[in-house]
């Protein structure tokens, strides 16, 4: 249930971006979403209309960019980027797979929508 804590997260942070701009409505929150994160998008909304229920950012849209993984190679020091969950990641430089992972492991709110 990773998804859950962090879209509690989610919606204590919106709400509190309503409460301190005067907002009546919480419309719509984009979020960045790392493909190494371990989060799947898929769920996201769903979860966030269960716990939404009864505040004012009932009803919100998500929206979800993708952050794409970047890994550093071990060996040659290459640059990497991978768009999609791999079976495996392979160093594009030199093949090896000792790599070492920069981005796209995390989370965050970009922005939240208020009326
Ligand atoms: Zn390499």
């Amino acid at each position: 249930m990773h998804e859950l804590g962090i879209m509690t997260d989610v919606l204590d942070t919106a709400l509190r971006v309503a409460e301190e701009h005067g907002g009546k409505k919480v419309t719509k929150i984009t979020l960045k979403v790392g493909l190494m994160s371990g989060i799947v998008a898929d769920y996201v909304q769903s979860f966030f209309d269960v716990i939404a229920k009864d505040t004012i950012a009932s009803g919100a849209e998500l929206v979800i960019e993708s952050d794409p993984a970047v890994f550093v190679c071990r060996k040659c020091g290459g640059q990497t980027v991978y768009k999609k969950l791999g079976p495996e990641y392979i160093c594009e430089h030199c093949g090896s797979q000792a790599l070492r992972l920069t981005s796209g492991y995390g989370f965050q709110i970009v922005s939240v929508g208020i009326l």
